[in-house]
């Protein structure tokens, strides 16, 4: 089953994100150990996907040791996934290209990882703001990559980009069928 992995900062909107793209109720969360708190969640969407829920990155509060457990978990999931079609990585839409989401972004391309850019909250800008910003991202990373990466731009709270993400997924799903 192909895999899509999110993740972003803590309090990017991740788990809003996750529970606007998963509200149709045929969710289903699967645990390796019952009853432990997990790092990574494991979602499975229609029998089709799994959505793949990574720790946030970026913690203010935590400690060294603890940021680096978190690290390993990320860069082990990233080197051994092989059913990982593509990383969403989110990016509050309301700031400045942030060096943590941009050397993250890094770490993706220098290990071959597919990755998209999902802006979230972007009810809390106008949408003369929202183009600027976008128009930042890619400048930022115009300096690194051939390509501005594939990018949506969503609102949990606004239900804005939901379908977009979803249908993205499903076109990926099928590409990998006919294959
Ligand atoms: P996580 O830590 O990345 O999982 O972030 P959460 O989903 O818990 O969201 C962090 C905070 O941002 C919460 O207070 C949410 O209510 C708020 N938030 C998340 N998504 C949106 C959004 O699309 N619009 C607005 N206005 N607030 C949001």
């Amino acid at each position: 089953i192909p895999e899509y992995a999110f993740i972003g900062r803590s309090n990017v909107g991740k788990s809003s994100l996750i529970n606007m793209l998963t509200s149709k109720k045929s969710l289903a969360k699967t645990s390796g150990r019952p009853g432990k708190t997990q790092l990574i969640n494991h979602f499975i969407i229609n029998q089709e996907w799994y959505l793949v829920d990574l720790p946030g990155y970026g913690y203010a509060k935590v400690s060294k040791s603890a940021k680096k457990v978190f690290q390993k978990f990320i860069t082990q999931y990233f080197k051994f996934r092989e059913q990982l079609v593509c990383a969403f990585v989110l990016v509050d839409i309301r700031h400045k290209p942030q060096p943590i989401d941009l050397e993250f972004m890094q770490y993706l391309g220098e290990n071959g990882v597919p990755f998209c850019i999902i802006f979230t909250k972007a009810d809390k800008l106008k949408p003369q703001a929202i183009e600027n910003h976008v128009e930042d991202y890619k400048t930022v990373l115009l300096e690194t990559w051939e390509d501005m990466p594939q990018y949506f731009i969503t609102s949990s709270s606004k239900d804005i980009g939901k379908e977009e993400v979803l249908d993205f997924i499903g076109e990926l799903n099928s590409n990998m069928i006919i294959e």
